[in-house]
């Protein structure tokens, strides 16, 4: 099977890859800025420029009911299993031009290397159309449609209030064809080149990382009630200071995530009532953003941090409430493709790291249906979802050596399952 281009054309498709992602930059809503929604304008841009690769890669390229962009390298073995390569097109307000869009130019790029081979597996590029949750406030639309759960998201609203309904409608694609954008046969896995999003790979002196989970998530809304008065003439052992009360939460979920190994927790949002210089504040609504890779840590910290909050409050006459908003379970990246990923990279000699997912990622969604997998590439700063986020040319190439070595491996694989 001949896989491998020399690395000579390899530093050639990486080229290709950043230049792929400089020219979708410019498919934007803000001119100057990146900013590019589920379905809007600029996503049909997206589209054409994507298609026109497809094209001449000889693949057969759809967009389905949920605006996804999928292109096919068909199997020539009948009743082949399918490998899906992807990642988000949609990005953030004001974003760069790399978190999303690099994982499925990186595909196309991977699919064009491998094309030669004969593969026993099709393979099929996923241009995600909304990852991000900004348009409608929900996120992962483009994978749950794989998935068969975005009909439950047709009549969710945006600020103008147009519905996903009509969204889909007004780019031209019918939202009853929704059950034709689920997936259909038998699924090898998923893998997605994605940028880091952090610090942690460039702290570690890594250009790569094989991710050994997606953490778990919880969000709640913290309400704490006193009593609003006036700050000049209530006594201090006489006031019930809803912000006080709140503000020894804030300490002690900082404290506790930093003597909690692999915690983070965030107060990130907080709302103060009536909010004037001279009025004890009478009451607080902040967030709390709990994440961890083990469920039970993650779950042990919000107990811990609910009670701390109702206790401190009690004692200062305060009343507390929680009302959790979101509880997500980790997701384990797939041993089997994760043990490929290792393997790839250390016949390569390539330097790479483990680490875990902070963030979500449309791998969390594929992942429900089929073995699922990430790898990461160094954010250099740490910085993403803002207009400085870069990539280093040779970590890209780094990242499609891995990649093409991978897919051999995988088809390897199969092919000795099959025998
Ligand atoms: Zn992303």
């Amino acid at each position: 099977m001949t896989t491998l281009p020399p690395d000579t054309s390899v530093s050639e498709l990486s080229r290709t890859v950043l230049g792929a992602c400089a020219a979708i930059a410019n498919f934007t809503s803000t001119p100057g800025q990146i900013h590019r929604t589920f379905l809007s304008p600029p996503m049909r841009d997206v589209h054409a420029f994507l298609t026109g690769w497809a094209d001449e890669l000889g693949l057969v390229t759809r967009i389905d009911a949920a605006g996804n962009l999928r292109s096919r390298l068909e199997s020539a073995l009948p009743g082949a299993p399918t490998f899906y390569l992807g990642s988000h097109l949609d990005t953030v307000p004001n974003a760069g031009a790399y978190d999303g869009v690099l994982g499925v130019v990186m595909a196309y790029a991977l699919v064009g290397g491998v094309q030669q081979a004969p593969l026993p597996f099709s393979l099929e590029i996923v241009g995600f159309s909304e990852e991000e949750g900004v348009r409608f406030g929900v996120p992962f639309i483009g994978s749950r449609a794989l998935l068969g759960t975005a009909q439950e998201l047709l009549d969710l609203t945006d600020r103008e209030g147009q519905t996903v309904r009509g969204a889909v409608q007004a780019f031209g694609l019918d939202p009853t064809d929704l059950p034709g954008a689920e997936i259909q046969g038998r699924s090898l896995g998923y893998l997605e080149l994605h940028i880091e999003q952090g610090p942690v790979l460039e702290a570690a002196g890594q250009g790569l990382g094989v991710v050994s989970a997606i953490v778990g998530q919880s969000r709640l809304s913290l309400d704490f009630v006193g009593r609003a008065s006036h700050a000049g003439t209530t006594p201090m052992t006489l006031r019930r200071d809803a912000l006080a009360a709140a503000a020894h939460l804030l300490v002690e979920a900082e404290a506790h995530a930093r003597r909690t190994p692999g915690l983070v927790a965030t107060v990130g949002s907080l709302k103060v009532a009536p909010g004037a210089a001279n009025v004890i504040p009478g009451s607080v609504t902040c967030s709390l953003d709990l994440r961890h890779v083990e469920d039970e840590v993650r779950q042990a910290a919000q107990a811990h941090l609910l009670a701390y909050a109702a206790e401190v409050a009690s004692q200062r006459q305060v009343a507390f409430g929680a009302e959790p908003l979101l509880s997500e379970s980790a997701t384990p990246m797939d041993p089997g493709l994760r043990t490929l990923l290792h393997q790839a990279a250390a016949e390569l000699g390539l330097p790479h790291a483990e680490l875990v997912s902070g963030a979500g990622h449309d791998a969390m969604i594929l992942a429900r249906r089929m073995p699922a997998a990430m790898l990461f590439l160094r954010s250099p700063g740490g910085l993403s979802h803002h207009p400085d986020e870069a990539v280093l040319e040779g970590d890209a190439d780094a990242v499609l050596r891995l990649g093409l070595r991978f897919v051999e491996l995988l088809a390897r694989r199969e092919a000795t399952r099959d025998a």
